[in-house]
């Protein structure tokens, strides 16, 4: 099944109302196709909301998070007070993978690109050349399929610094894949078509609810960022304390006084499309030692990720000082 892209967008554009009512109809399909062997997996507030409708229809559903370990603590906080809520662990830390494989900067696409032209391979060789010259097998040029030229200078950078688009798969994805294969059960997601063009794609290829159940229900994938506000101003359902409250904005539109998104703390992906203060400099306000530990290098007796001398190498700034030097001109 394919959805024409119009569609999408005439979806996008339906009263929260409309949205509701078509949400929940493909919220009961995926629970009739499994007989109620149903899951919602829940992070922030849109899978907040996703929990909440899924609930307002089937009270009994389980949710399910998995502790990365990079959650916001007011997050995690969160987490801990909804009910019947299964906690999963990851199989390795935060550290172990970006030591094993590389670091998740820029987007999940370019990270990918980054690490197989970091990692050539026989097995590799057509994927290598078309990241780096856009030629696929059948000699057409394809621009997109190109790293980026602006990105060209991670690839051998002096430090040897690894990149790679694998967190998510092996903090997130896994853990939940084996969860559902365990325990027989699958998964509502709460992610949106506009949240990027892998989510765009994947939406347009099987529309809420995969074909023979392969792969997760996003019921809530016609919604944009603002229903989900509308939502949780027109309801009042309590979200984590990140966000803090949802208002609405002298143009009409909402937000919150908080926290925008509270994905990873030390996640980098987008984090050179931030506006400063960026996510990293946010968390030296807000969360200093945790910041430090972060910014730092493994030191003999301190470990630590080393963010800063990868945010040194894309050029994005982590520190409030240098922020502020910016704004008085001083750099
Ligand atoms: S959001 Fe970023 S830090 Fe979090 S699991 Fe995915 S890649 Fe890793």
């Amino acid at each position: 099944m394919t959805i024409p892209a119009y569609s999408l967008l005439q979806r996008q554009y339906l009263p929260l109302k409309q949205k509701l009512l078509l949400t929940k109809s493909r919220i009961e399909e995926w629970y009739r196709e499994h007989n109620g062997d149903v899951y919602v997996s829940v992070s922030g507030k849109d899978s907040t909301v996703l929990l909440d409708i899924v609930r307002s229809l089937y009270p009994e559903v389980p949710a399910v998070t998995v502790d990365t370990g990079l959650e916001h603590p007011e997050n995690s906080r969160f987490l801990k007070k909804v009910n019947n809520i299964i906690r999963l662990k990851p199989e390795m830390s935060f550290k172990e993978v970006i030591s094993s494989f590389g670091y998740p900067v820029i987007s999940k696409m370019t990270a990918r690109k980054l690490y197989t032209l970091q990692n050539p391979t026989k097995n590799n060789a057509l994927t290598t050349n078309l990241y780096q010259t856009g030629m696929n097998s059948k000699g057409e040029y394809k621009s997109g399929s190109k790293l980026p030229n602006k990105w060209r200078y991670l690839v051998d950078n002096a430090d040897n610094i690894k990149f790679s688009h694998k967190c998510c798969d092996i903090m997130k994805k896994h853990p939940l894949m084996q969860f559902e294969r365990e325990n027989k059960l699958k998964g509502y997601v709460g992610t949106m078509a506009d949240e990027g063009i892998e989510r765009r794609r994947s939406y347009l290829i099987t529309g809420c609810n995969p074909y023979h159940g392969k792969g997760y229900s996003k019921p809530l994938s016609f919604w944009t960022n603002q229903d989900i506000l509308q939502y949780i101003h027109e309801t009042g359902i309590p979200i984590s304390a990140a966000y803090g409250k949802v208002i609405q904005n002298e143009k009409g539109l909402y937000e919150t006084t908080g926290e925008a998104r509270t994905g990873c703390m030390f996640c980098l992906f987008g984090c050179h499309l931030e506006k400063e203060p960026n996510r990293i400099q946010r968390l030296e306000q807000t969360y200093p030692s945790l910041y430090a530990y972060c910014i730092r290098d493994d030191e003999e007796d301190r470990p630590g990720p080393g963010l800063g001398k990868v945010m040194d190498l894309i050029g994005v700034p982590y520190t409030c000082k240098e922020m502020r030097r910016r704004e008085e001109g001083r750099l």
